[in-house]
C-alpha cells in the first residue's frame, strides 16, 4: 500500500511520469498513479472509462494507472511499465475520444 512505499519511491515515479509525459502529445493531463500490493502477472493497469450517462455519452477527461508496488524497486522496470501505461493512456485520451466523437457512443 501506499504507506508502505518511501517518500523517495514516490517521487522516483513522480520525475519518470513527469519525464516521459513530455514524449507524448503536449497538452494532455498527467494520470494519477495508484500503487498496488497484490500477486498476480499484470504489472500496470490504465483505467479509462467511457459509457452512456442519462442518454448522453461520456468519457474521463483523464486516466488512471495502476502499478504493482513490486515494480517500484527496480527503476528499468518501473520505468518501462509507466511508459507502457502512459502509452495506452495517450491512445485512450487521443484516439479512443476521437472516435468516440466522430461515430458517437452508440456504433462505437
Ligand atoms: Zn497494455
Amino acid at each position: 500500500m501506499l504507506n508502505e512505499l518511501k517518500i523517495a519511491d514516490l517521487q522516483k515515479i513522480d520525475t519518470i511520469v513527469n519525464e516521459l509525459m513530455t514524449v507524448l502529445k503536449p497538452g494532455l493531463p498527467t494520470p494519477k498513479i495508484k500503487i498496488n500490493n497484490q500477486q498476480g502477472n499484470t504489472l500496470g493497469f490504465c483505467h479509462w472509462q467511457y459509457g452512456l450517462k442519462e442518454g448522453k455519452p461520456f468519457w474521463w477527461g483523464n486516466t488512471e494507472i495502476e502499478i504493482q508496488k513490486r515494480v517500484t524497486t527496480d527503476e528499468r522496470t518501473l520505468r518501462r511499465i509507466l511508459a507502457h501505461e502512459l502509452a495506452h493512456s495517450e491512445d485512450f485520451l487521443v484516439n479512443e475520444v476521437a472516435a468516440l466523437e466522430k461515430y458517437g457512443y452508440q456504433t462505437y
